[in-house]
């Protein structure tokens, strides 16, 4: 496990706003675990973190590794924006939006790997699989059974 200091946390990530409510999901991230919060009364899952459960309104938030598996709900194909390591518009860039399977409606947005962007299609069944970017690991996804 990662055990930076939440200083040392703070420098893997400049730019980024790193608080109490977050900083699991940011360390999960140098695990390569995605962590997405759950709600320790009710169950419920959420994201991005918030300080308490949005249905509920509990207090008790548990990080929580998630399979990884769920499918495209939304996807936009990005042909201009800010340069970023390993951002290519020319091709140009997927941004999708997965449905994870742990809870409907639990959604977490990242981009597609491994696949040409011919082959996305809305409904399909995606897995996690990670990128780098810069110094740190970034989660992404893959059409599921896709090799990358
Ligand atoms: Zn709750």
């Amino acid at each position: 496990m990662n055990t930076l200091t939440d200083e040392q946390l703070l420098e893997r990530f400049p730019g980024t706003r790193i608080d109490h409510d977050n900083k699991a999901f940011y360390r999960g991230l140098l695990n390569r675990q995605l962590l997405i919060d759950r709600c320790g009364d009710c169950g419920h899952w959420f994201h991005p973190p918030r300080p308490i459960c949005p249905k509920c309104w509990s207090r008790d938030i548990r990080p929580t590794a998630v399979s990884g598996r769920g499918h495209i709900h939304l996807l936009i194909l990005l042909h201009q924006g800010p340069s970023a390591p390993g951002v290519r518009y020319d091709t140009p860039h997927p941004v999708a939006t997965i449905e994870l399977e742990e809870q409907s409606g639990l959604r977490f947005t990242s981009t597609i790997v491994g696949s040409d962007n011919a082959a996305l299609k809305i409904g399909l069944p995606v897995e996690l699989s990670w990128i780098d970017r810069g110094a740190n690991p970034v989660p992404a996804f893959k059409l599921s059974g896709a090799s990358q």
